[in-house]
């Protein structure tokens, strides 16, 4: 059961065993969200990826400590060196302080959290709170040579660095071709050349996030903080690091650059990077018109959107592709998932119900077997659901009394339902009765209506029945002159 667990480690190209470098412990950093609006399904998917990571990892027994990133200074539009802070722009424009945007949409993103059953990390350290971290790994970069100051900012020389090792080393680039494909933009005289990254920035007399240091007045670039607070947190050589594609290069691999300059060792053994998602077939942009925050997508109050979709079909769907594959947003999807959910929800719920029989005529432990070869094949989610639902068959199976399982059995496939569905999918079920909701909706229409022929046909103990037995259930009932409303108590 317990076999080898492998890893699709982004930095070597192939499926290698986890073998941690400090066993039992675990040390894994993810770079987390920049803070400056509501999260999205590219939000989703890193934290529910990496969640999965961090769910199974403690359930083989290992002691993980997880570390999550907040980016709140220094990440400038554009993921460029150039622009303004993302989190200052936002500031500005909605008349804030930029600390009020940070604690306003971390709040949110909290929330968007436990909406989707995602654990909360060990750390979750604030760019911001560790600045002093930060510049002392730029002295330590300038100590190696491989950094330069340049009218009050400090840079990183890309070129310098790739003399006596690899820059592009994770995203398979090469600097030569980088230096024939990139152009000089504007703001970026102050580099030797263009690919150099800021690792401090001097700031601009309207930027309000600013800090004292010997160079300048001024900021730390956005690569340097998860370089700086992942050592701080994990040593100078830890075991995964995780992040979405989008994150591969510049930021990754300049993560690499800097630690290497700096320490003088790797620091990642495993980089893990999640597939980005599209919406129709479409990159995900907020120019493309097709922008769906996390909350619409649980209001339904989007005009792309058919229905309203529970946190719990978000999971399901995002857990539905392996977290390298690609994976493509749309209502038929979302409502196909929604379905298999379902499906898989009262099968667990009908599960503990069972009763057991003598013998079993069905074979219930390769389910089990099959989960942990899925997850131990790079947390391969789609086999564990599939598993699953062979296992749905057996159970309405015996409950239509077609089938029947052992006492032994049935104590086995409840075991593997709660560890696999609860503990490692992170799936849980959800109130039924909330608005939005596509059948409870019917069917308070339906209810409603019954009560209002009755009160047309002047059958008001009826009425008042419907009305009551309502409020039992904690549903209140509004006679409006527009006819009757309902709200959840
Ligand atoms: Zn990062």
């Amino acid at each position: 059961m317990e076999n080898k667990l492998f890893l699709y480690n982004t930095l070597s190209r192939k499926k290698e065993v986890f073998e941690p470098i400090n066993a039992p412990h675990v040390g894994m950093y993810v770079c987390g969200p920049t803070v400056y609006g509501d999260g999205h399904l590219g939000h989703a998917r890193p934290a529910i990826t990496f969640d999965l990571v961090f769910r199974y990892l403690k359930h083989l027994g290992y002691k993980v400590r997880y570390v999550r990133n907040i980016t709140d200074v220094g990440h400038l539009e554009n993921d460029a060196d150039a622009g303004e802070d993302k989190i200052a722009k936002k500031a500005r424009l909605e008349q804030l302080e930029p600390m009020e945007v940070v604690q306003y949409f971390t709040e949110r993103y909290h929330k968007n959290m436990e909406q989707l059953n995602v654990l909360s990390p060990s750390i979750e350290p604030r760019a911001s709170g560790h600045i002093i971290e930060q510049m002392s790994m730029i002295d330590s970069i300038f100590e190696s040579g491989m950094a330069y100051e340049s009218n009050g900012s400090v840079y990183f020389d890309v070129e310098k660095y790739n003399k006596q090792y690899h820059y592009g080393k994770l995203s398979g680039r090469v600097l030569e071709d980088l230096m024939t494909n990139t152009r000089d933009l504007e703001g970026q005289d102050e580099k030797r050349n263009p690919f150099d990254f800021a690792l401090w920035k001097r700031a601009q007399p309207e930027h309000i996030m600013r800090w004292p240091s010997r160079w300048s007045d001024g900021f730390p670039g956005w690569h340097l903080e998860c370089s700086a607070m992942s050592a701080r947190y994990l040593g100078e050589t830890f075991d995964i690091h995780g992040g979405g594609m989008d994150l591969l290069f510049p930021h990754h691999e300049s993560e690499i650059a800097q630690s290497v300059a700096a320490n003088h060792t790797e620091p990642v053994k495993y980089w893990m990077h999640n597939n980005m998602i599209t919406i129709n077939g479409q990159k995900m942009g907020k120019s493309l018109g097709n922008f769906i925050t996390l909350n619409e997508f649980f209001s339904g109050d989007h005009k792309s959107l058919a229905q309203a979709y529970s946190p719990m079909t978000i999971r399901f769907f995002i857990l539905q592709a392996q977290y390298r594959s690609t994976l493509d947003f749309s209502n038929e999807a979302l409502q196909g998932a929604e379905k298999g959910l379902i499906r898989l929800m009262n099968a667990w719920l009908t599960l503990d119900k069972l009763k057991a029989s003598e013998k079993s005529t069905a074979e219930v432990a390769s389910v089990r077997n099959s989960c942990y070869e899925a997850m131990n094949d790079d947390f391969n989610s789609p086999m564990v659901i599939a598993s699953l639902f062979e296992a749905v068959r057996i159970i309405n199976s015996v409950n239509d009394g077609k089938e029947s399982l052992s006492v032994a059995d049935l104590q086995s496939l409840r075991e593997t339902f709660n560890t696999f569905m609860g503990d490692i999918l992170g799936l849980k079920h959800e109130e039924a009765a909330s608005a939005g909701n596509e059948t409870v909706e019917n069917l308070m229409g339906l209810i409603l209506d019954l009560r209002k022929n009755a009160k047309s046909a002047k059958d008001f103990a009826t009425a008042d029945k419907i009305r009551d037995e309502l409020a039992k259930s904690g549903i209140a009932v509004k006679d409006t002159k527009d006819g009757a409303t309902w709200t959840l108590d």
